[in-house]
């Protein structure tokens, strides 16, 4: 039994009380806490979910799943739900989902930006990118004053449309085989019926219009919060939207600290609407810059991404910019980055792809399209949504611009979401692949322990661990060059009565007499070369850290054992000397 209802989008108050009402039904799998509270003051919900008995949270190599960042992009917040509730309703069935919560923790933040989604989702809607806070900001004491043309929900339908206008000199024309689908007028043609299309709205102040020109305002709430993480961060004038320094968004601050806290992730997904596309970094340069090592890993998860979810996957560099000179700067791509943490967004939805039109240029599309697939949206329209996702222009008095027309595609609904009917079968299409990311991590395990009486009271105690993860124990080359992941870390607790004589860690390396050791990365196998490879694998047991000691201390002494691998958990056990 599913404990979200996946067909429709949640408000605050009700995602609030879902997510404690599993935490508090679920009490052996799922943690819910606040974060950090928005700029309005809503708590950030974020759920732990792992099997607790079988360690704490921060023990396990960690995988984590946000959503909803922008405003307008619920569905995200959908999918993250669908997530938490695979895990936990697959539990013990699955033998994938069971091992997963035995052994990782994943982090699920389904509401970074609960504020502007509060907005996206009120009776009366108002859409804005991200955050609500007003950036740039209106000067003290002129109010809300703005001069422009404000977009708006105008005839009290609860939806933004569009307008078109009559005008001999508009850029716009019906489409001959479907005259609701405006299409550009020909380079070379006049003399025709033609429109101006503008969004539905009005006159913030209607003393400002002349009756003729019309200029529509930038939103008062400039702010992207996906342009203030860290990552190659620029001011306002290079990257719209950034805010004023890095994190400065209470949002975005919330989701940095917690990495910070959380040394144990070790993969990241941000979900956003839409594209129906499966993209990684680099979002600023070319795949060639990249560290082969982690680009192959790349190139393989997002093979695996293409066959479980349908999605294309993609670098945003090489297909995916919005300007072809221009990149994007400060999003969540600072997880690889910084951290050399794997990290993807998810574009979930493609409204394309359902009209079946399968060859599209993601960004390129929306500049230029063959009339073609403007008529097959339609149909798709028509046929498959019942005509719910397009409306048919309509008649309206409008107080400044007189006799209008409304109308045009519900983008909020059908265009940007997806549509209430199939929303839990797109979202769906992730946890598989969200699942083999997670189980790709390192881990970090014990292999072996022995205790070998060397004469009176004198002991050698041997512990093995091992990397039983795919990755390394850095995750990623990147980590590994920029100092992210610190060695393996092995520590004997000593108790009265015992001490250290001698300690050797990994590789025979002397640490005098110390109970604690550094035993450096352990690889994983997602390096080794193919097996008809005629390089021979000269570190087969690369994945494998050997700690000795000599103790000194009375037969039937317990003595603890910790190792820690950042990024690869933790190991508690303990030896008996003797
Ligand atoms: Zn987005």
């Amino acid at each position: 039994m599913a404990h979200f209802d996946f067909n429709r989008f949640y408000r605050f108050d009700e995602l609030s009380t879902a997510l404690h009402a599993l935490a508090a039904k679920r009490p052996d799998l799922v943690r819910v806490a606040s974060i950090g509270k928005s700029h309005e003051g809503r708590d950030i919900w974020l759920a732990t979910v792992t099997r607790f008995a079988s360690g704490e949270p921060q023990d396990k190599p960690a995988f984590w799943v946000d959503g909803n960042i922008h405003s307008v992009e619920v569905s995200a917040s959908t999918a993250n739900l669908y997530w938490l509730n695979y895990l936990v309703e697959n539990e013990g069935t699955d033998a994938q989902v069971t091992r997963a919560l035995d052994s990782r923790t994943f982090y699920i933040c389904p509401r970074i930006n609960p504020d502007g989604a509060e907005w996206a989702l009120a009776d009366s809607p108002k859409f804005v990118r991200s955050s609500t806070r007003k950036y740039p900001a209106a000067l003290e004491g002129f109010g809300d004053a703005i001069e422009g043309f404000e977009p708006q929900d105008i005839n009290g339908d609860g939806r933004i449309l569009r307008l078109r206008i009559r005008d001999p000199q508009g850029h716009w024309k019906c489409h001959p085989k479907d005259p609701r689908v405006m299409v550009k007028r020909d380079p070379a043609e006049a003399g025709g019926e033609y429109f101006r299309v503008i969004p539905e709205g009005r006159f913030a102040d209607p003393v400002h219009f002349d009756g003729t020109r019309i200029r529509v305002n930038k939103p008062e709430q400039g702010i992207d919060l996906n342009r203030n993480f860290p990552g190659e961060w620029r001011q306002e004038f290079e990257q719209l939207g950034a805010s004023i320094y890095p994190t400065s968004e209470p949002e975005v601050r919330a989701v940095v600290q917690f990495f910070f806290d959380h040394p144990n992730i070790t993969g990241a997904i941000s979900f956003h609407t839409f594209s129906g596309v499966l993209l990684r970094p680099f979002g600023t340069q070319a795949d060639t810059e990249m560290a082969p090592e982690d680009l192959w890993v790349y190139k393989a998860v997002g093979k695996k991404g293409e066959a479980l979810t349908g999605y294309p996957a993609i670098g945003v560099y090489e297909e995916f910019r919005y300007h072809p000179k221009e990149v994007i700067t400060g999003t969540f791509d600072w997880v690889y980055d910084h951290l050399g943490i794997y990290t993807w967004t998810v574009e979930i939805w493609s409204p394309m792809r359902e009209a079946g039109i399968e060859k599209y240029e993601y960004i390129d599309w929306f500049r230029e399209h063959p009339e073609e697939d403007d008529l097959k949206l339609m149909k798709w329209n028509d046929e498959a949504l019942g005509g719910k996702a397009f409306v048919d222009w309509q008649p309206f008095d409008h107080p400044e611009l007189g006799k209008v027309e409304i109308g045009g595609w519900d983008t909020v609904h059908f265009i940007s979401n997806v549509p209430a009917e199939r929303l839990e079968r797109e979202v769906a299409k992730f946890p598989a692949w969200l699942l083999h990311q997670a189980l790709m991590s390192p881990k970090l395990e014990l292999r072996s322990t022995s205790v070998v009486a060397l004469g009176a009271n004198l002991w050698r105690v041997r512990v093995e661990l091992q990397n039983t993860g795919y990755l390394p124990s850095t995750v990623s080359k990147r980590a590994a060059d920029r100092k992210q992941v610190p060695p393996l870390l092995a520590q004997l607790s000593l108790p009265e009565g015992v001490s250290v004589v001698s300690t050797v860690g990994n590789s025979g390396a002397s640490f005098g007499a110390l109970p604690r050791v550094e035993l450096g990365q352990l690889t994983g196998w997602s390096h080794k070369q193919s097996g008809t490879s005629f390089w021979p694998d000269t570190e087969p047991t690369s994945d494998i850290a050997v700690a000795e000691w000599v103790l000194q201390g009375p037969a039937g002494s317990e003595v603890g054992v910790l190792a820690r691998a950042a990024r690869a958990g933790a190991v508690r056990t303990s030896v008996r000397l003797g």
